[in-house]
């Protein structure tokens, strides 16, 4: 079983395939539960870029942050995903 740290939490990260309730929704985090959901058929790289994903709703859950879905939260995934993959010589 996978776990990540996040502010204190201990979250756990499962595959799960019946959150796939629709074609854009691959992955779920779910406070109530301390668990992040991730649907098992994805490939490599959006496994990873969801899982950045969730641990940004997470984030922004916990320190209520208040960011925006699409425009912010969504943006800041995909950038961070980007920043972390083209970057593994540093990061
Ligand atoms: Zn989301």
């Amino acid at each position: 079983m996978l776990k990540i740290k996040i502010a204190g939490y201990t979250i756990e990260v499962v595959e799960d395939e019946n959150i796939l309730a629709n074609e854009s929704r691959i992955g779920e985090y779910s406070s109530y539960e301390q668990k992040i959901k991730l649907h098992p058929g994805l490939t490599e790289q959006q496994k990873n870029e969801t899982l950045i994903h969730e641990v940004l709703e997470a984030i922004n859950d916990i320190y209520e942050l208040g960011l925006e879905h699409d425009e912010q939260l969504c943006k800041l995934s995909v950038a961070i995903h980007q920043i972390i993959v083209d970057n593994n010589n540093i990061i």
